[in-house]
């Protein structure tokens, strides 16, 4: 399988979990059962609802893992002094709105400045 091709399986079991998820979120929505004077356009107005929470909800989840793979401790990239991580949220813009980042920080104090080691290997 190449990587093309496992990037398109990916895709689609995202998109069968997304669209089952999409019906709990109606059942959860109109728990006595819908309404005829629910018209189409509440229906979706609720639906484009849940898609923002989707994306943050995704967002949030995965870039917590990946500061968890940092363990609690990470080298200064400028002298390698082994610094203590600790994690700050802080609010992004995501697609449709916003989410609470969680990424570790560490503070050097011979450089006297925090670092942020992130698992894609970029640094601040
Ligand atoms: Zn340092």
């Amino acid at each position: 399988m190449t990587s093309q091709e496992r990037i398109e399986r990916r895709r689609k079991q995202v998109e069968d979990a997304a669209r089952e998820f999409g019906k709990l979120v109606a059942r959860q929505a109109f728990e006595e059962g819908v309404g005829l004077d629910v018209d189409l356009a509440t229906i979706e107005d609720l639906a484009a609802i849940a898609a923002r929470q989707v994306v943050r909800g995704v967002v949030e989840q995965a870039a917590s893992e990946q500061a968890e793979t940092l363990g609690d401790e990470h080298p200064c990239p400028a002298c390698g002094r082994v610094g203590r991580l600790e994690h700050r949220s802080r609010p992004i813009q995501v697609r449709g709105g916003e989410a609470n980042l969680v990424e570790p920080v560490a503070h050097c104090s011979a450089c006297r400045r925090d670092f942020f080691p992130s698992a894609s290997g970029a640094e601040g």
